[in-house]
């Protein structure tokens, strides 16, 4: 049984080794570094993939939006657009808290992750014992998503993003973003907000449903965004975020694209990180002008745009490979979608389990988290990347 099977999106991007043999994979979330890989498993050999709907539904858009970036990178594809195709023959849609013989003597649940619309922790049974799996996990409500539905364990495999940070509430990050797009639109700016795709720029959007300035949706967000309405299911009120999705204007051609900085407005664009996509045209045009603003919602990992320029202030246009200087004001906000190592500790109670085994964070965060847990007297444990523990 293999849980999650990703890519790390880099450049260039990089792949795992894939099993001999695996007799099903189950997916937490559609996240790439999650789901990334799993049509190329199902290329090797047909077997039952598990998961929800919704994510399902998100890592096909997810999967082949990567396979358009790689190949325009320039990098070996690990599988083409009919392979995704044909993994969608192996689909098995589980809903939360629905258990389900998934092998002979162990059966399967998934549990609500908070994570991102569709995340799952699968919690596995054999012989008594229980096994969770947290993928990743948020134990905070936010406007989008209900916090984590976390059920007792023996043994808890946890992740440990944020294992040595907090994180500020939510509600303090909803108003600081507010008062900088405020601030921006009083100065005749244009406030320009490049979110991901998949649950950002959902949330994004109810934070900003009662603003009263005109709102722009751009890029996958906008699939991203009528898909997760499609399932209203997976998240706190539907009716809510299908009004807030109506407050705003989906953009589709490119005239649009240039007549919208001309007055003071919000633009919600992927790609979050600033790889690709919209946001890069809308940054050669607004990037120049300091009455405007670019407001980050997200974490910006190394070697993006989004972090050159929170470190350097200039971001590389991708066609051009130049230098774009940004005169702009740059903010970055938090609205983690992962548990901070208080909340990953309060997920540790909830699970109250006899073992504990980390991974998914940095060596420090994984570090700091361990040792937390072991002062509260658990058993903790965190593998080295390719380590058999064996239960
Ligand atoms: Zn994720
Ligand atoms: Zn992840």
């Amino acid at each position: 049984m293999v849980f999650d099977l990703g890519v790390l999106v880099s450049e260039p991007p990089k792949y795992p080794t894939l099993p001999d043999y695996a007799d099903s994979l189950t997916l937490s979330h559609a996240h790439l570094d999650h789901s990334g890989m799993a049509p190329a498993l199902y290329k090797k050999q047909s077997l039952p993939i598990y998961a929800t709907e919704l994510t399902f539904q998100l890592s096909q858009v997810l999967q082949e939006d990567n396979i358009k970036v790689t190949e325009q990178q320039g990098y070996p594809l690990p599988y083409n657009p009919k392979d995704i195709q044909k993994s969608i023959t192996g689909r098995i849609a589980m809903g939360y808290r629905q258990p389900r013989n998934i092998h002979s003597g162990i059966s399967m649940q998934l549990y609500d992750a908070g994570h991102i619309p569709g995340s799952a922790s699968p919690l596995l049974e054999l012989e008594g014992r229980k096994l969770l799996y947290t993928g990743d996990i948020n134990d905070k409500d936010t406007r989008l998503l209900a916090g984590a539905d976390v059920p007792e364990a023996d043994i808890l495999v946890m992740e440990s993003t944020y294992g040595d940070r907090l994180h500020p509430l939510r509600d303090s990050s909803e108003k600081a973003l507010l008062a900088a797009i405020n601030n921006t639109l009083d100065a005749g700016g244009v406030a320009l907000l490049p979110v991901f795709a998949v649950g950002r720029s959902q949330e994004i959007l109810m934070v900003l449903e009662k603003l009263d300035a005109p709102i722009y949706l751009d890029g996958m967000a906008k699939l991203a965004t009528k898909i997760t309405i499609a399932n209203g299911g997976f998240v706190r009120d539907a009716l809510e975020l299908r009004r807030a999705a109506n407050h705003s204007t989906w953009i589709e051609h490119d005239h649009q694209r240039r007549e919208l900085t001309n007055e003071p407005c919000v633009i919600l664009t992927t790609a979050g990180m600033l790889n690709g996509g919209p946001v890069i045209q809308y940054m050669r045009s607004l990037a120049g002008d300091r009455k405007n603003s670019i407001l980050l919602t997200g974490y910006q990992v190394e070697g993006t745009n989004g972090r050159l320029l929170l470190e350097k202030g200039h971001i590389i246009d991708p066609d051009t490979k130049g230098r774009l200087p940004v005169s702009a004001s740059v903010r970055q906000f938090d609205f983690s979608a992962h548990a901070d190592q208080k909340g990953l500790l309060e997920i540790a109670d909830k699970a109250d389990p006899s073992e504990i085994i980390l991974m998914h964070g940095s060596p420090e965060a994984t570090a700091a988290l361990e040792a937390k847990l072991s002062e509260e007297g658990y058993k903790v444990h965190a593998p080295e990347i390719g380590e058999t523990i064996e239960l």
